[in-house]
């Protein structure tokens, strides 16, 4: 998953940033409305996290722009008495918010139920055949066995997953499972794969030959 973080206190952003990375999103930053705007438009991002208070653009005209294109879910950062704030930002078409200052814990605890959300499923286990995703401690059990997956393989069969029955292809995982700074070294998709088959079953992930991956529904 791909997040977005439009925050102009660098503090805030850089400590948003590493905590999302560890819990393995690939995450891009913006510290202005208009280069958030620029990205977000740019790229299918899986959510934002989207400031209020901006320099250049604020984070409501941003998501109004933003809405006339992408469904985007977007997580708002509010600030603290500002109800009104948050009744706008729900009618603009954001997806959920918390409020400055916020715990970490319940900003991830948002962000992946507006993902979920937005990818229409429900629940947190995703049951596959004999394998189970529990994407909040983000493990995968086999036959009730734990199996051991690294960030990356666990990125990947998360959203294929969550999109399953569905042609994911490379370019889509590109976009999704990678950050503008990723190089390029870390990007080899067969490997990954192939890892997951070995630790989930050779059938798990389907390859369609030239155009990309699936988990069959
Ligand atoms: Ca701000």
């Amino acid at each position: 998953m791909r997040i977005l973080v439009v925050e102009d206190e660098a503090d805030l952003l850089g400590a948003l940033a590493k905590t999302l990375r560890e819990e393995g999103y690939a995450v891009d930053t913006a510290a202005d409305g208009e280069e958030g705007l620029f990205k977000a438009e740019s790229w299918a991002y899986d959510a934002l996290v989207l400031d209020v208070m901006l320099p250049k653009l604020d984070g409501w005209e941003l998501l109004r722009r933003l809405r006339r294109t992408r469904k985007t879910p977007v997580v708002m950062l509010t600030a603290r008495d500002a109800a009104r704030d948050r009744v706008r930002g729900l009618d603009n078409g954001a997806d959920d918010y918390v409020v400055k200052p916020f715990d970490l814990p319940e900003l991830l605890a948002r962000l992946r139920a507006v993902i979920r959300r937005s990818s229409g499923q429900a629940h947190n286990a995703i049951e596959i055949g004999p394998v189970t995703i529990d994407t909040v401690a983000r493990t995968v059990h086999r036959q009730g066995e734990p199996v051991i997956l690294t960030a990356r393989e666990y990125s990947l069969v998360e959203y294929l997953a969550l999109h399953r029955g569905e042609l994911v292809t490379r370019t889509m995982l590109y976009e999704h499972l990678y950050d503008e700074d990723d190089s390029t070294l870390s990007n080899l998709l067969d490997v990954h794969v192939s890892n997951i088959r070995k630790k989930l079953g050779p059938e798990f992930i389907t390859t369609r030959r030239g155009h990309g991956y699936c988990i069959e529904g």
